[in-house]
């Protein structure tokens, strides 16, 4: 058995939390590869050491004086080493660092001195090696990152390792410079390392016990997902779920690896586990809810629209020429809606309407603003009559009127848009419904 365990800032914040990872990681052999995130906040009004490190950064990019800010990202790491015991001086690093600020070695280079440090005093507390990710995650000339590179380099630098420590969230640029994944990209790099070595698991430790079926902030105390599938997760996290980066799935997907959600603070929970494909039933028909609010809906008619050739390509190309993406396009015989982020539309507008103009020549367009957009998911929607139904009934009884309605074909999930402010309250009429009654 062979796991790559990947800890997030939350569970690095300190002495204590490094201390509970430390007996995570010894608990089990087969926690042989470990990624670890740079310190997380301590308190809910602290400050992540990633961020302490982009304003120290700003501070040197500008030439302004950034020694106090330095002083402070040292400290919480000295903290740490003090806390732990380790016969460790950063200081060589924290010159090189310095120096490096000072030469304006870049943003990116900054932010991931975070982990670099972070994985430095991890392999020193657990007595592993230390695998520096900028010679084993690679980024191509175009700046994205090459998988297959990474995979082959990655893999015979750790085929003879019994175990190891690679900083999460950065790899380097075929010049050697650091570039870093976007936030809370430490997820992305646990995944490519349990792709490179070909794990059994890869268990993502965090703060909370795994997946909630809907937010916490809207349900208070929301059930668990115990199990859910990767596609299920795709549908819930473009929605917004937040939990786990959203392309860290992919690495591991593609390996069959199943992904296990951890709790560092509380480890005998099973957490949630993230498959390709179970024959076990969620519990409640549904597995999950998610919904953003902030959408736009813009509504083409055009008579005859149906009949009509190359009519939905031209509509999408006035979106896609003004770089924007859609969300969602339902239709009609003769409409066809685009569900679009407000934020990116709102200063397009004008220029999408007049591009639709130009390519689909329709009869009407009517913009609306403020709409939400809810996924209910669930792998067992398929087998099990009546689902809509009570989604509908709920939201009916709540007196909350529904703007769109999509399923989509995999049967796995059904998006409902509303208003924004009956957003809230609707995710409560739908938990309420599959949840609680079954409770
Ligand atoms: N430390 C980085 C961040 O705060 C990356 C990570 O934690 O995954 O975004």
């Amino acid at each position: 058995m062979k796991k790559v365990v990947k800890f997030g800032g939350s569970s690095l914040a300190d002495t204590h939390q490094f201390e509970k990872v430390g007996a995570i990681v010894r608990a089990e052999t087969s926690r042989r590869f470990v990624v670890p995130s740079a310190p997380g906040k301590r308190s809910k009004d602290d400050t992540k050491v990633t961020d302490m490190l982009y304003a120290c950064y700003a501070l040197a990019e500008q030439g302004k004086d950034f020694k106090e800010e330095l002083d402070r990202i040292r400290d919480r790491y000295q903290q740490i080493v003090d806390g732990l015991g380790l016969k460790l001086s950063l200081e060589p690093e924290f010159a090189k660092i310095e120096e490096n600020f000072r030469a304006r070695a870049g943003k990116d280079y900054a932010a991931s001195r975070g982990e670099y440090l972070n994985a430095i005093l991890m392999s020193n507390y657990l007595g592993f090696a230390f695998v520096d990710a900028a010679e084993v995650v690679l980024f191509g000339e175009d700046g994205e990152f090459d998988a297959q590179k990474t995979n082959e380099v990655l893999a015979e630098r750790l085929k003879n390792m019994p175990n190891a420590v690679i900083p999460g969230f950065y790899g380097s640029n075929p010049d050697g410079s650091i570039r870093t994944f976007s936030r809370g990209g430490s997820d992305i790099t646990g995944s490519i390392v349990a792709k490179a070595v070909k794990a059994d698991v890869y268990e993502n430790w965090t703060d909370v016990s795994g997946f909630m079926i809907a937010d916490p902030r809207i349900i208070p105390d929301p059930e668990k997902i115990d199990m859910i599938t990767y596609r299920e997760l795709r549908e819930l996290s473009y929605m917004g779920a937040s939990v786990l980066h959203e392309e860290a799935i992919f690495p591991v997907r593609s390996e069959g690896i199943p992904i296990n959600i951890r709790n560092t603070n509380q480890p005998d929970d099973e957490g949630t586990w993230i498959v390709e494909s179970t024959c076990q039933r969620s519990q409640f028909v549904i597995t999950g809810i998610a919904g953003k609010k902030g959408f736009c809906s813009v509504n083409i008619e055009k008579d005859k629209m149906n009949s009509e050739i190359g009519f939905g390509r031209r509509v999408l190309q006035a979106f896609e020429d003004n770089g924007i993406s859609f969300e969602h396009v339902p239709s009609g015989i003769d409409t066809m809606t685009v569900f679009v982020h407000q934020d990116a539309f709102v200063n397009k507008e004008q220029k999408v309407v007049s591009a639709l103009h130009r390519l689909a020549d329709p009869d009407m367009i009517d913009i609306e603003a403020d709409l939400a957009l809810i996924a209910v998911v669930g792998r067992g929607m398929k087998s099990t009559r009546g689902t809509a139904a009570r989604i509908f009934a709920a939201l009916a009884h709540k007196n909350i009127n529904i703007r769109m309605i999509d399923q989509g074909s995999s049967e796995l999930n059904i998006i409902i848009g509303v208003h924004n402010e009956d957003f809230e309250e609707a995710i409560r009429a739908i938990y309420n419904m599959f949840v609680l009654v079954q409770l």
